[in-house]
């Protein structure tokens, strides 16, 4: 069997070619100006000294408990810069003392049960992705809680049931984006919701974190193809009811969707599918040069608002472009794609690059791509193949770096388009200054993940040379300085990648006083022992 890493992403011995980490590392050497040599090794198993096991599990959880160094080590962190940085410096100081691996929901409800009479906090563990600090052990020095345990959904990994009149399926919480696929694959059907990573992230990390899929327009927000959710609560099973929509008050699944493991363990979902497309066409648009990134802005704003529902509809600035090798670093790049199940989509293609072309965007010629089939290959060629690979190693290119002490990592946003434009100039220099002052020098680049008719959501990659040792010190820094501005210009501190531990101070400017008051009342009510996942969205 496989083993996952327990300090970075993906399989051991998985991602990229060691040539093809090489040389990433050398065009972020060119990119920067600086020479990069490796400071750090990723830890390995047989240096891992951790705090002793505080508490015993009884007899009845015994046999679904593990204590390896290992499993302790791998349910430590999640997957974000922070985690990988605190792995590399063997920094493992609050490991849970036990990982669960319940069976069945009666298993999830023991472990609650237990958990709340014995004062151990309790922390839903899906695929570990979270790149928010949202799988991480309480600290407990408090001396609120006397352990705490890792649940680890992966057992519950089936389809259980399939309705293929309403195009709906019951699916087990713990599954990963893979082993759903191709379980929904041999029934024509497909949830078609694929974060960047799909491989290593579960239905129930999803949902409890309101994820984003890779394609930019409807059906890409996991809430929106929930139908209900059912969860183990400490206070029993919270089950809505199956409709295609209601109008009854406040949404149920609305509140478990986002709760980040803090009002119950989602053990299941009735999720809407999709068929599986067959026809998709795509092209890639460029706009040049200075104002390249906003001309191509001011397109994607009219394509968002043209009723088309591009699947994709991703511009990338031109550093963005060109480290993803979608283009040659002169212009911004808008990929531009549209699929369908039921019908080709070239006519809407042509109309998304009308569009494109009214606003300033350049076609050539070998960068439009129409298939049928599927099996389509059209979003493996071109601009767009490119850029999916470099999507999908990009987290262990990321890792790689880290060993190079490089300070690598990603935040993300939504804003109104009226605000656009003064929000990215204000962000950017914002951040670029940071970088200057804490690294010397670095780059910041911006893309669109999602769009929407009144806004889209940027997405910041930023890369600059770390001192070794000093690494997550001038990271936390520049996240610090990321996220004021971010507040301050108007946007939201997440689009999608959650709120966790590491984004509670501005998620807690943001929020409303009383929506905070609500949401303390709901905790107290459900999880009166206040056991499950502490300092996530509220204060332990
Ligand atoms: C390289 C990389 C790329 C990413 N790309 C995207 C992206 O494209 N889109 C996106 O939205 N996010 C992205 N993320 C963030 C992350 O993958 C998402 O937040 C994802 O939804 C987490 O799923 P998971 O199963 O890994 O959850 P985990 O990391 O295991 O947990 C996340 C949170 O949910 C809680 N939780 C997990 N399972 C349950 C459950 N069954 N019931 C209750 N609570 C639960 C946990 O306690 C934790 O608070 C990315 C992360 C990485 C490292």
């Amino acid at each position: 069997m496989q083993k996952r890493k327990f300090w970075g992403w993906g399989i051991e011995g998985g991602g990229p070619s060691q040539e093809d980490i090489d040389q990433s590392i050398s065009s972020v050497e060119k990119r920067l100006g600086t020479s990069l040599p490796r400071t750090a090794e990723p830890p390995k198993e047989n240096e891992l000294n951790l705090p002793s096991i505080r508490i015993k599990v009884p007899a009845t959880l015994s046999a679904i408990c593990r204590n390896s160094p290992w499993e302790r080590a791998a349910h430590h962190y999640g997957a974000s810069y922070r985690d990988v940085v605190r792995a590399f410096r063997r920094e493992f100081p609050k490991p849970p003392d036990w990982v669960a691996y319940p069976q069945s929901e009666g298993d999830v409800s023991s472990i609650l049960d237990w958990c709340g009479d014995n004062k151990v906090a309790a922390i839903p563990f899906g695929g570990g992705s979270s790149v928010v600090g949202g799988v991480e052990m309480p600290s407990l020095d408090s001396g609120n809680y006397e352990g705490a345990i890792s649940i680890d959904l992966s057992n519950l990994r089936k389809v259980m049931e399939i309705d293929k009149t309403s195009r709906a399926a019951r699916i087990q919480a713990g599954i990963l984006g893979p082993d759903l696929e191709n379980q929904l694959r041999p029934h024509g059907l497909t949830l078609r919701h694929f974060p960047q990573s799909f491989e290593f992230s579960s239905l129930g990390g999803w949902i409890a974190t309101r994820s984003g899929g890779h394609f930019a327009t409807v059906y890409t927000h996991i809430e929106d193809l929930v139908e209900s959710i059912r969860a183990v609560t400490p206070s029993g099973i919270l089950e809505s009811r199956r409709l295609p929509g209601s109008g009854a008050g406040p949404s149920p699944d609305r509140m478990l969707a986002g709760s980040e493991g803090i009002l119950g363990i989602i053990t299941e979902a009735w999720m809407r599918l999709q068929d599986r497309p067959k026809f998709r066409a795509s092209a890639a648009v460029l706009f040049p040069e200075p104002n390249g990134f906003l001309k191509g802005a001011e397109a994607v704003r009219e394509v968002s608002q043209s009723m088309l529902f591009p699947t994709n509809c991703r511009i990338l600035d031109k550093t963005e472009a060109f480290n993803n090798g979608v283009g040659n670093g002169d212009s911004a790049v808008l990929i531009l794609g549209f699929e369908s199940a039921d019908h080709p989509t070239d006519k809407i293609l042509e109309r998304g690059i009308e569009i494109c072309r009214g606003a300033g965007g350049t076609i050539p010629d070998n960068q439009i791509n129409s298939q049928s089939g599927e099996s389509s290959s059209v979003n493996r060629e071109g601009a767009a193949g490119a850029w999916r690979k470099a999507f999908i190693e990009m987290p262990y290119i990321r890792d790689a770096l880290v060993g190079h002490s490089v300070v690598v990592d990603t935040f993300e946003t939504c804003i109104t388009w009226d605000k656009f434009p003064s929000f990215h100039k204000n962000v950017t220099a914002a951040v670029e200054k940071a970088l200057q002052e804490i690294c010397g020098s670095g780059s910041v680049s911006c893309r669109f993940t999602h769009v929407y008719p009144d806004g889209p959501a940027p997405y910041y990659s930023i890369t600059a040379p770390g001192i070794f040792g000093s690494e997550l010190e001038q990271w936390d820094e520049i996240k610090a300085a990321a996220a004021d501005i971010v507040i301050s210009e108007g946007g939201t501190i997440t689009h999608h990648h959650a709120v966790g531990r590491d984004h509670r101070p501005w998620y807690d400017q943001q929020r409303p006083d009383i929506f905070a008051d609500a949401l303390r009342a709901a905790k107290q009510n459900i999880d009166p022992g206040a056991i499950l996942n502490p300092g996530v969205l509220l204060d332990p």
